[in-house]
């Protein structure tokens, strides 16, 4: 992450369909992005780690490799830029899928841009309202650094993504309360509840093998069963 001021934000977009690219790279710049596009995963990863943008658009169907697996490899160089998934499938699973795979959202195909864009700024937004918080907290023996993305205790240290920050920071506004799954699906994703709420589920494994010390017999993030989850900070 870099902390120069950037005139303008950088979006990839990794896309292989030249019609596509050609209306988001105008629509884009248009809106004051600055643009970069790729038509492979391989091509775009290397874009994501010399280019570093500020936000992802990642199409899901490229020549070289599943997009899941490509949002995995990119999440795994890049833990907090945020990844914008299109797709073409409306299938409420693949949307899950693509969300357990690091995405940050998703827009569906035939998207229209003016969604699109304002799902962008909605990011942005949110990371600026972030990044200007010099919050500091305490869950167990660990220190979290809200302007940082840190996470630390002792002398370590590991970075938190974005949404691990914002699920951390819910669920610590509401201390010792029950939050829902849908209530976090719906403060932090932004989406609406899903048939199945497996994501948050999935997310909070994660997570507490990240800042558990026996993930299994999680003492910080508890499972409310039925209900959601509570932080015992
Ligand atoms: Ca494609």
């Amino acid at each position: 992450m870099t902390e120069e001021i950037r005139e303008k934000k950088r979006i990839l977009v990794i896309e292989d369909e030249p019609d596509i690219v050609r209306g988001l790279r105008d629509a884009l710049e248009f809106e004051g992005f600055e643009v970069q596009a790729r038509g492979t995963g391989a091509e775009g990863l290397v874009a994501s780690m010399e280019w570093d943008p500020d936000c992802i658009l990642l199409d899901l169907m490229l020549p070289d490799d599943n997009g899941y697996r490509i949002c995995e490899t990119l999440r795994g160089k890049n833990e907090v830029v945020p990844i914008i998934i299109l797709t073409a499938k409306a299938q409420e699973t693949d949307k899950i899928r693509g969300l357990d795979a690091g995405a940050d959202d998703y827009v569906t195909k035939p998207f229209s841009v003016a969604e699109l864009i304002a799902r962008i700024n909605a990011i942005f937004r949110r990371q600026a309202r972030l990044t200007h918080s010099d919050e500091t907290f305490n869950i167990g023996a660990w220190a979290i650094n809200a302007r940082k993305h840190t996470m630390s205790k002792g002398r370590a240290s590991r970075r938190l993504t974005f949404y691990e920050l914002e699920v951390l920071k819910l669920l610590r506004e509401r201390a010792e309360a029950t939050v829902s799954r849908d209530e976090l699906l719906e403060k932090v994703w932004g989406i609406q509840a899903s048939p199945t709420n497996r994501t948050v589920d999935n997310f909070i494994v994660k997570l507490r093998r990240k800042l558990e010390e026996d993930h299994k017999n999680p003492r910080h993030i508890l499972t409310v069963y039925g209900l959601g989850y509570k932080l015992v900070p």
